[in-house]
């Protein structure tokens, strides 16, 4: 398995509750950003010999803001300079009002075989508090267009616990995302972070959120109506349909190594984790004088791993094997952690087979508590 993240640092303008590393209308570095990312890729590919690319992911930010020929260059360049497997999940990330047919079929000329769109809502009300561009009819016909374009892996990604958002109208943006017939779904509960416009709203009481119960209601109809349409929940966030399950994102989940390239981009290969500089003006710069992009290194211990591992496996429905555990760190889970999780299953949160440790339906939603108790 050799996975590689590419992030696209640029949007075309910030939502609301947006924290992630992005930047807007920064086109003027478009060009310099794709011509470093390229020569990151060539060291990478240079120093790592025997890596095999099987899930190659460009996140963001917004990939597809990108000029099409700059975005499909770099899919061909790292199929160019990477082995490739003979099925490499090469995922995009994109935008509806981003993408056109003819943008579509590039990517698929080159390789792109699964596209993740941000729609986030179908209400155009809920988008425009969001501070999204796109609305609710533009967000359906793109995925049309995807698959009239040959995509048939794709996925949407929705956001409940929103202004103005009811129980009602939650449903009716994640039915219409199952009617388009999207084989994936990432459902995320709306969190307030730091340095965005909704944190300072909130501060000044002026951002008004659905109640405890609605959000958890919302939680409720969500299970019931994917798996009703044959999407199962095979992590906290995440339902598919069999076979459709993101690969890259398991690959992250199962703790394993992967490589990464471009502004803000965490690896984790050899056992340690680096950080890639965030600005991508310095990032271009640090990669035209030959300096290093990376701003943080941490090496992890073998049993830090070990925790990690399980926090990460937890995520899953299926949990973590607790023989592959037991392989990789030489460490039993259930005498690791003793008190702590007879505690647990006690109270039903988790259930320890001989093979398993996973989170029950029970703990799902109390799941950050039961990581803050493993972690
Ligand atoms: S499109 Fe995505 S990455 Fe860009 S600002 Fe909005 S939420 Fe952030």
């Amino acid at each position: 398995m050799g996975a590689l993240y590419i992030h696209i640092p640029f949007c075309l303008s910030k939502c609301y509750y947006c924290s992630f590393a992005s930047i807007p209308s920064a086109f003027h570095l478009y060009e310099p950003y794709v011509a470093s990312l390229r020569k990151e890729l060539n060291e990478l590919a240079h120093n790592y010999p025997n890596f095999k690319l099987t899930t190659l992911f460009f996140g963001g930010g917004t990939p597809t803001v990108l000029p099409v020929e700059q975005l499909t260059g770099l899919v061909r360049y790292c199929r160019e300079v990477f082995n490739e497997d003979n099925e490499t999940e090469i995922s995009i990330e994109a935008n509806p009002g981003t993408v056109n047919l003819e943008y579509l079929d590039a990517l698929r000329a080159a390789g792109v075989n699964r596209i993740s769109f941000g729609v986030q809502s179908f209400n155009n009300k809920e988008l425009k508090a969001l501070g999204r561009l796109h609305d609710g009819n533009e967000a359906f016909s793109v995925l049309d267009l995807a698959m009239q374009a040959g995509f048939n892996n794709i996925s949407v990604d929705l956001m409940y616990g929103l202004p103005c958002q009811s129980v009602d109208s939650w449903k009716y943006s994640l039915q219409k995302a199952l009617n388009s017939g999207v084989k994936h779904l990432s459902l995320y509960q709306l969190t307030v972070e730091h340095d965005t416009v909704f944190f300072k709203r909130q501060e000044n009481n002026q951002l008004l959120l659905p109640t405890e119960e609605d959000v958890l209601q919302m939680d409720e109809v969500t299970f019931a109506l994917c798996e009703g349409e044959g999407l199962k929940r095979y992590e906290i966030s995440n339902y598919a349909v069999s076979g459709y399950q993101c690969k890259h994102n398991l690959n992250y989940w199962f703790n394993n190594e992967y490589l990464a390239a471009g502004a803000a981009a965490v690896s984790y290969m050899d056992g340690t984790r680096e950080k890639r500089s965030q600005n991508p003006d310095q990032y271009i710069d640090c990669i035209a004088s030959n300096r290093s992009v990376i701003v943080e290194k941490e090496r992890l211990s073998s049993e830090a791993s070990f925790r990690e591992t399980v926090i990460m496996g937890l995520r899953l429905v299926e949990g973590v094997s607790r023989r592959r555990l037991f392989e990789r760190y030489g460490i039993d889970v259930e005498r690791y952690y003793g008190h702590t999780l007879i505690d647990l299953e006690k109270y039903g949160l988790i259930e320890l087979s001989a093979t398993t440790l996973r989170i029950t339906d029970k703990g799902r939603p109390l799941s950050n508590y039961v990581m803050a108790e493993l972690v």
